[in-house]
């Protein structure tokens, strides 16, 4: 049993690529240190390792000690106990070794922790008795640095790798490239500390589905940063029901595969943020409203919060860790639904009277409305003042146009049709669309009301009759998709192979 905790610092020499990862809490070696070597190569860090032993102690541990039946594959670091193990004669452990199968077989449950089941450490082998050992490779030490001042790309760069996948948004795609340049020379250089400069939070207002989550996603893939994404409806006051605000982080702790250090320079992204809006009229404790927005405050200002790792818990038996908010960008989205009518009444009032007034009507068919909000329009929203002032950085995206949703059908690099032409590729079937049907498909779109996100629905339920006959047939070497397939009025081109080339 002695040989069940096994401290070992050595690996063997093949190994020395890999590094354990924590049964626990998942993190690897090179940030928990020592790791204890349990049996089925299960490896656990000290700090996990000692977690859990408090807990235990804090039960009837003593009790556990002299239980046999609790000990079957299981042997905690402690020191006394592992005296008295070893000070055992052989006759006493034959005598345990003849106990235990009985005491398993009645399957007694250990009267000393009502509601605690102990892990049978051999049921955590993989199939076929090849041991779950979690490890991950070690980062080489030529690995680049985080973010290298040298390595940040220009704001114009950022625009361009941008605009390969994002169509339109002009102006947004600018002020996000311009914001995270400055962000992350901030961070790289360390100036925050002497000159106070604020840090570059945004708000992205826009309709539905015009490409916001889609911007940051892009955007954080290409400066290779983790990112989180929270859905702002989600989030309550701590102690009500709901994810409490400090989960955002561990989110992007886990993003950033527990690495605090990468997860310090990383991006939060929280949607729907216009939902956590003041409640108007409201008496009662208003919990998942204004109360996130004052608990906010301090994360995005800058501020060290106690996260687990590897659990989005702070009850879960896991180690807790600290992450420094200062360098998180976070940028906040939302539709604003109703925000268009507050700028119009602001407009109008202003211009209301006498010979210059305009006409009340005149900002109806303004499309570009949004785009004139200020920070006044948000507070009378029911965003709080305080909330607005830590994000400085206030943009629009503009809804998608039809003209707008057929480029995006076949223009960034991993357009939608271009997916599809990939995959018949494969079948060596050459797939077309004719510029009728791209028009259909947007017309479609733009009837449901849900911007870019309506394409793909559209463009499946058709796709799949092509998808299943095509591949039928081997003689198919092009397929045409009309304007009257689309509307469900005829059907698609197909050629003959022959023919095709
Ligand atoms: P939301 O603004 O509601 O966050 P999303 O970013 O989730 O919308 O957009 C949904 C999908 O629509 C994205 O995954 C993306 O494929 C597509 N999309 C939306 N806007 C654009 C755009 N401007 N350029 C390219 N694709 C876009």
């Amino acid at each position: 049993m002695s040989d069940s905790r096994d401290i070992s610092e050595n690996n063997t020499e093949n190994e020395k690529e890999y590094e354990d990862v924590c049964f626990i809490c998942r993190r690897p070696e090179s940030k928990t240190g020592r790791m204890f070597h349990l049996p089925n190569n299960i490896t656990v860090c000290d700090d996990c390792m000692h977690k859990t032993m408090e807990t235990v102690t804090q039960l009837d541990y003593q009790g556990m000690m002299d239980n046999p039946y609790m000990m079957n594959g299981f042997q905690p670091y402690s020191a006394p106990v592992q005296n008295k193990q070893e000070s055992k004669t052989d006759e006493q452990d034959s005598k345990e070794d003849q106990d235990e199968p009985e005491k398993t077989e009645k399957n007694t449950p250990f009267r000393g922790f009502p509601n605690i089941s102990f892990v049978n450490l051999s049921d955590l082998q993989g199939d076929g008795g090849i041991p779950n050992r979690q490890r991950i490779r070690k980062k080489k030490k030529s690995d680049k640095p985080l973010l290298d001042i040298k390595d940040i790309p220009a704001p114009h760069k950022i625009k361009e790798q941008l605009d390969e996948y994002i169509i339109g948004q002009e102006h947004a795609k600018k002020v996000i490239s311009v914001a995270v340049y400055n962000h992350y020379k901030r961070v790289a250089t360390g100036t925050m500390d002497q000159i106070e400069i604020e840090k570059s939070n945004m708000l992205m207002i826009g309709p539905t589905g015009c490409g916001k989550t889609y911007l940051v996603k892009t955007l954080a893939r290409l400066l290779d940063v983790p990112l989180a994404i929270t859905d702002a409806t989600s989030l309550t006051e701590a102690g009500y029901i709901g994810d409490d605000i400090e989960s955002v982080v561990s989110k992007l702790l886990a993003a950033a595969d527990n690495d605090v250090e990468r997860a310090e320079q990383g991006i939060i992204f929280i949607d729907e943020i216009d939902k956590i809006a003041k409640k108007k009229n409201n008496n009662s404790r208003d919990v998942s409203g204004e109360s996130v927005q004052q608990g906010m405050l301090r994360l995005l200002e800058g501020a060290d919060v106690e996260v687990p790792v590897g659990a989005s818990s702070k009850n879960a038996m896991v180690p807790l860790t600290t992450v420094n908010t200062r360098n998180i960008l976070f940028i906040c989205g939302g539709a604003f639904p109703d925000l268009e009518e507050i700028i119009k009444q602001r407009l109008s009032k202003k211009t209301g009277i006498g010979y210059g007034a305009d006409l009340k009507d005149k900002y109806d068919h303004d499309k570009d409305i949004l785009e004139k909000v200020t920070v006044e329009d948000l507070k009378k929203f029911g965003m709080i003042p305080e909330f607005l002032g830590r994000l400085p950085v206030i943009y629009t995206l503009q809804g998608l146009s039809e003209e707008m949703l057929v480029r995006i059908l076949k223009e960034p690099k991993n357009a939608i049709l271009k997916q599809y032409q990939k995959l018949l590729e494969l079948d060596e079937v050459k797939l077309e669309f004719d510029d009728g049907a791209l028009e259909a498909i947007a017309k479609k779109a733009m009837e449901k009301d849900t911007g870019a996100r309506a394409l793909r629905a559209i463009i499946e339920d058709f796709m799949l009759d092509i998808m299943y006959e095509i591949p039928k047939d081997d003689n198919i070497g092009r397929v045409v998709i009309t304007k009257e397939y689309v509307e469900g009025s005829g059907g698609p081109i197909i050629d003959i192979r022959g023919n095709a080339e």
